[in-house]
């Protein structure tokens, strides 16, 4: 038993610890730069004050994590963030395609507990700062309400992922709160006073059928008129979740301080609309459904945003400007709402993307004027337009990969964030971050310490790509299709296409590229057709007697006919896809973009994939074979399909496909890191949205790695990741390497993006 006398005052438990950097805050930005700071072998100590990890990932809020690929609903191709958040979204992908939110919150716990570099502080929250000379943070204090104990957090380094910012608030970086009027940066989508300057916050709930019905008594504070929501003609009972982003509140009032009263209205509204679907008789459908789940922290869009060196404006997302310093991208649309939110009658959102991927610069992701302060998530950088696009939590995520290497680099040399600027720290940031999986467009890896480009490289196959003339299904051509083709400069080739008219018709045909290299959005036509067809099946050949300056994809394109079926194929291949001018509402896709005058944002159409099981290529031939897979691809530096595949992929008919590599003398090697296709152009929502397959297709699974006595030394099977870092326990002498890959399919056939191989495991 223990006594205590009765005392004046007492003190909390006093825990002071440190480490090379503390990262304040547990969402997505917070995980992906504390596990990428960890991984290079930096201390780090990871502070949430929520008992889960993930922010508004997390089964607390439940948003779907999303990105650049924006729910395949835009014209960035292959577009999933790279390196720690896409093994997140992928191990996601493959634990929970049923998109529980639980079982997210349980793989990041996991994930970050798995790093013995992370030490992980839950239910604990920053609240103080201390600082040295008036520029340099020396701690933070912060305040865990479970073991009733003050924690002393103490680093040489900090990186601020909380969202509100709340160690750059109290340390006195400088920040904005609200939009720009539109002449400080000349944005066009600046919005006006009257739509608001603040995005607010929203508060989702889940409804389940309980197969019986289900009564509903509102609580008193539930919102009794609902005509005070003009949406609430549109009410479906069915949706939840993620679906519910309109119940937003909060754009006028201070998003920091106002947060409980922007909570209270949002229950209000919530409990008023739930009140309104079960008890105004018009909605019989949700007699069976109860509530089972009402948010309790809203999910916060925005309040601070810091100022580093360089402010991302419109024009850096929508001229896609590039930067000398570019460490990540982004790619969703200009996301703006207006502050009213869901008592606004205007539109829940203003959307409006640009034609392809942007770059972010590294200028954006420290404290201008807080000297060891790096800034994570959606607090960087950026004008309250740009910041319509960075906010997403995909993007926040690779912008936190990007603070904690460059925190890594800071912390082996002793730097602070801008002593990075120089063109060799950048130089050797970018090649840190690549080499790491997070693909910055328009760069690529050159490593010198990589022991496969030293190697003589051969293949037992190569896929000669000659277009697709297995027909398997025939679909309408009602809506406007195309197919992808990854060509090599020169002559293009004769294409040659399987149809079905069921009447005499006429069929327009078009050949386009993108007019910006590295695009996904076919802006270019080079040529139009139009091709007579008689009812029934014919096979057409079209030569548009045309060249290409340069390898790029091209994109064959037909208009809608709805008296036009076209022969489709099951086989599918990495980094080709079939693409369709349909509409996708849910990220303001209407086939194409018509921006108002004066937005500065461009008009063009949408030509988009179809999920999974759909998607299928379409069955055209082309006359000549191209060699776009060749082995050489995997030491070029790029691991994801661009203005090429990038890949290697072996020959369907190939029984035991293999790369090779060998040295001339033997090489020591202690890690192989291996690239595989687990298609960058899945969306890979978190939760809600289920997905039909959780390893995805172009993956292979299972692998060998043979040494020069032909001795097995790894084997893997049932791979499903991106990435394979193969460590020995002891490293090999070899003068040769061969990985024996099976076929994913039989539809589909072994693909590689890359292979590395290094002499040591440590990294930077
Ligand atoms: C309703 C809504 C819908 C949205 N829709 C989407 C969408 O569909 N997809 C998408 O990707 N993005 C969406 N966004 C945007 C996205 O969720 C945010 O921009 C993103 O979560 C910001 O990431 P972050 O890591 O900076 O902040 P957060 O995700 O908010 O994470 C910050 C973390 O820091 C913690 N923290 C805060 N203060 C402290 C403290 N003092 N001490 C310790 N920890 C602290 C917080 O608890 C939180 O866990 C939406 C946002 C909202 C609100």
């Amino acid at each position: 038993m223990k006594r205590e006398e009765p005392s004046l005052k007492r003190y909390l438990n006093q825990v002071d610890l440190s480490a090379d950097l503390v990262v304040a805050g547990g969402g997505l930005s917070g995980v992906c730069s504390a596990i990428t700071a960890a991984r290079q072998g930096v201390k780090v100590i990871l502070v949430q004050d929520r008992p889960v990890l993930g922010g508004n990932s997390s089964s607390e809020v439940r948003l779907w994590i999303l990105g650049a690929t924006s729910h395949m609903g835009n014209n960035n191709r292959w577009a999933r963030e790279g390196g720690v958040i896409d093994e997140l979204l992928v191990e996601n992908t493959y634990r929970n395609p049923e998109g529980n939110p639980m079982i997210l919150d349980m793989i990041l716990l996991d994930k970050v507990i798995q790093e013995p570099n992370i030490q992980l502080l839950l239910n604990t929250a920053i609240y103080e700062v201390s600082k040295k000379d008036n520029d340099i943070i020396e701690s933070v204090e912060a305040f865990c309400s479970q073991n009733s104990t003050q924690y002393h957090l103490s680093a040489p380094l900090f990186c601020d992922a909380t969202g509100d910012g709340i160690v750059g608030f109290l340390s006195g970086a400088a920040f904005r709160m609200g939009a720009e009027p539109r002449e400080e940066f000349n944005e066009g989508m600046a919005p006006t006073e009257e739509y608001g300057e603040l995005l607010g916050h929203s508060l989702y709930f889940y409804s389940k059928d309980t197969g019986k019905p289900v009564k509903f008594v509102p609580p008193s504070f539930a919102l009794n008129d609902i005509t005070e929501i003009p949406r609430f003609r549109n009410f479906n009972a069915n949706e939840f979740g993620c679906k519910l982003w309109w119940v937003e509140f909060g754009g006028r009032l201070d998003t920091v301080h106002d947060t409980e009263k922007i909570k209270w209205e949002l229950w209000k509204v919530v409990y008023g609309v739930w009140n309104h679907i079960k008890n105004s008789g018009d909605f019989p459908e949700a007699e069976n459904l109860t509530l089972e789940w009402v948010g309790t922290i809203p999910g916060k869009r925005e309040s601070r945003r810091f100022e580093g060196d360089y402010i991302m404006t419109q024009q850096d997302l929508v001229a896609q400007r590039k930067h000398d310093d570019a460490i990540a991208f982004g790619g969703w649309s200009i996301d703006l709402h207006p502050a009213d939110g869901v008592y606004s009658e205007r539109p829940g959102c203003n959307q409006w993307h640009s034609k392809g991927i942007f770059q972010i610069p590294y200028r954006t992701i420290y404290s201008k004027n807080i000297k060891n302060l790096f800034l994570a998530g959606r607090i960087i950088s950026v004008s309250h337009v740009a910041f319509g696009a960075t906010r997403v939590m995909a993007t926040c995520g690779y912008i936190g990969q990007a603070a904690g290497m460059a925190a890594a680099m800071c912390v082996k040399n002793g730097f602070q964030p801008k002593d990075l600027l120089t063109a060799e720290n950048l130089k050797n940031l970018q090649q840190n971050l690549i080499r790491e999986g997070q693909y910055i467009p328009d760069f690529s890896l050159a490593d010198e310490n990589d022991l496969a480009q030293k190697a003589k490289l051969s293949a037992s196959s190569e896929y000669q790509f000659k277009g697709f003339e297995q027909v398997d299904l025939w679909k309408s051509l009602a809506i406007p299709s195309a197919q992808m083709f990854p060509l090599k400069a020169g002559k293009l080739p004769v294409f040659t296409v399987q149809l079905h008219a069921l009447a005499d018709t006429k069929l327009e045909v078009e050949l386009r590229i993108s007019s910006k290299k590295g695009n996904f959005t076919p802006d270019d036509t080079l040529v139009q057709k139009n091709v007579a067809l008689q009812k029934g099946k014919q096979i057409i050949e079209i030569d548009f007697d045309l060249a290409l300056e340069t390898d790029d994809y091209v994109y064959l394109m037909f208009a809608g006919n709805p008296d036009v079926e076209i022969g489709f194929t099951e086989q599918r291949l990495t980094g080709v896809l079939s693409v369709f001018n349909s509409k996708n509402k849910a990220v303001s896709n209407n086939g194409k973009q018509v921006p108002p005058a004066g937005t500065g944002v461009d008009e063009f159409e949408f030509w988009c994939p179809q999920r999974r099981p759909n998607g299928q290529n379409l069955a055209i031939n082309i006359s000549e074979g191209q060699s776009v897979f060749g082995v050489k691809n995997l030491l070029n530096g790029i691991d994801r399909p661009v203005s090429q595949p990038n890949a290697w992929a072996a020959d369907l008919d190939d029984i035991n496909p293999s790369v090779n590599l060998s040295w001339k003398t033997a090489q020591v090697i202690k890690k192989i890191d291996l690239w595989f296709d687990s298609d960058f152009d899945h969306p890979m929502e978190s939760v809600l949205m289920t997905h039909p397959e959780n390893v995805m297709p172009f993956c292979v699974r299972d692998y060998i790695i043979k040494n020069d006595n032909n001795e097995i030394i790894y084997e893997q099977k049932n791979n499903y990741q991106t990435r394979n870092q193969v460590i020995f326990e002891k490293e090999i002498t070899t003068k040769n390497l061969t990985i024996e890959l099976q076929h994913p399919s039989g539809n589909i056939p072994a693909a590689l993006f890359a292979v590395r191989c290094y002499a040591d495991s440590k990294n930077i």
